[in-house]
């Protein structure tokens, strides 16, 4: 998502950026390019015009427009303004007497049971989560809980009898259970509805009453755009909601939602879901967006693939040993590691400056590519490895018979690893250590 977005912004920088001294005519046009961008991507109409009058503000100071660089600077404001916009990042809230509960809430198909698991997983190292299936109109309902939990290893509680029909029977006999269990968090996944309507309303405020929730949290399909700000509005009136989780941003929505909704509605983003499994959920990071819309990559969602990948930190605290060691044996450690890590897509995206990388595009680093890197580094022999400068035409074609591939291929390697040399060598020098160690999260 956001690609749409961020190509926008990135073509209006880029604008502004060939054009030396910036005039108020230029920031006027490119606030008008912006705010069209904003609109474009579903960003709620007032939202997208009082965020335009915050950033026209800021770019208009003599200070931006006397300076070298002014479309950094202006590229700046808009990072900041964009992490204001969607707000300080507000945490699951945990009871201190336990049990934590979180009331879950949404339309049908919004991805309510999906994230009760997800969330219930994501809590599973520091907690024990127990879900609760209280959808009784839908015995499918109950089912795929179920099954959802069963998959993540998540405690589930449900009706006794397929039929039960009393939801405060199944909350309270949930309580018990988990008692009974030790689960320090229930999570209870209500009822769906096509649209919000009186009864649902009215279940979900006596569930409120029998066990008052702690986090009462809206799930929102962020593809639904500005329906989804709507329907987070209405719920909110009825039930004073704690937090959204957005899901689906992992699909082609325009991102819309995520930046407006709680400029709209006050209520704070706590997750994001970005797929379907129930491993994919993400905190909702303002700066992590913020970033991916910039197209300044994903340093945040890295180190933490990173480190569930069991990559050690020391190897990324080193960035001067990387620069002058990096050879095609570290490059081929590193797509190992990359394997581990799951869809390369993903993770290719990540990386700031990968998409500045002539002729890279994440969708070409597929599986089968990293593949057959591998292999092409796995023909070279110890010397070429170490010392990539020797791997001429002779060698290449040897290279390109032994690995199954073509000439063209070791070659596009070999550039590829030009170029990245190159920019681990960008990290060095003065206040290159401290610039790559803290862009990776890791001390200053
Ligand atoms: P519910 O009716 O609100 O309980 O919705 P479900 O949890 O059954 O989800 C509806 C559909 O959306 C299912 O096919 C889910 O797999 C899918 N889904 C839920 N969350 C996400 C997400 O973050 N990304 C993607 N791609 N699909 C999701």
């Amino acid at each position: 998502m956001f690609d749409a977005l961020k190509e926008k912004l990135s073509a209006v920088f880029s604008k502004l950026g060939s054009k030396g001294k910036l005039s108020s005519e230029d920031i006027d046009s490119a606030m008008r390019e912006l705010r069209r961008s904003l609109l474009e991507a579903d960003v709620d109409f007032r939202t997208a015009k009082d965020f335009i009058a915050r950033v026209r503000e800021r770019a208009s100071s003599a200070e931006v427009l006397q300076s070298i660089t002014p479309n950094e600077r202006i590229s700046a404001i808009v990072y900041e303004e964009l992490i204001t916009l969607m707000g300080k990042p507000a945490p699951l809230i945990i009871s201190p007497k336990p049990p934590t509960v979180i009331l879950m809430a949404g339309l049908q198909g919004s991805g309510k049971t999906t994230s009760a698991v997800k969330l219930a997983r994501n809590l599973k190292g520091s907690h024990s989560p127990l879900v609760v299936a209280c959808d009784l109109r839908r015995p499918a309902a109950v089912e795929q809980l179920r099954v959802l939990a069963e998959g993540a290893k998540v405690a589930f509680y449900g009706p006794e009898k397929p039929g039960d029909s009393d939801v405060l029977k199944v909350v309270r006999g949930a309580v018990k259970f988990a008692e009974g269990h030790m689960n320090d968090v229930i999570i209870l996944d209500t009822a769906g509805r096509l649209h919000i309507d009186d009864e649902l309303m009215n279940e979900l405020k006596s569930i409120a009453e029998v066990l008052p929730p702690h986090e009462k949290i809206l799930v929102v399909d962020s593809m639904a755009g500005q329906e989804a700000v709507n329907s987070a509005k209405a719920f909110h009136e009825l039930l004073s909601l704690t937090g959204l989780i957005l899901t689906k941003l992992d699909g082609d929505a325009r991102g819309g939602s995520a930046l407006s909704i709680r400029a709209v509605t006050g209520i704070p983003v706590k997750f994001a879901g970005v797929g379907e499994n129930t491993d994919a959920l993400e905190v909702f990071s303002p700066e992590r967006m913020a970033g991916r819309i910039m197209g300044m990559g994903d340093i945040q969602g890295l180190v933490e693939k990173v480190k569930s990948a069991g990559i050690a930190e020391t190897e990324i605290k080193s960035p001067g040993k990387i620069a002058k060691s990096f050879d095609l044996d570290m490059l081929l450690k590193q797509f190992e590691a990359l394997e581990k890590m799951g869809p390369l897509e993903k993770i290719m995206g990540m990386i700031p400056g990968m998409d500045k990388i002539k002729g890279f595009k994440a969708e070409d680093a597929d599986t089968n590519a990293l593949k057959r890197s591998k292999a092409i580094i796995q023909s070279m022999t110890r010397e070429e490895r170490r010392n990539p400068k020797i791997i001429k035409g002779s060698r290449r074609r040897r290279i390109a018979e032994g690995s199954g591939t073509s000439v063209q291929s070791v070659n596009q390697l070999l550039a590829q690893y030009e170029q990245m040399k190159k920019m681990f060598k960008s990290f060095t020098g003065s206040g290159g250590s401290r610039r790559l160690k803290s862009l990776f999260g890791f001390g200053r």
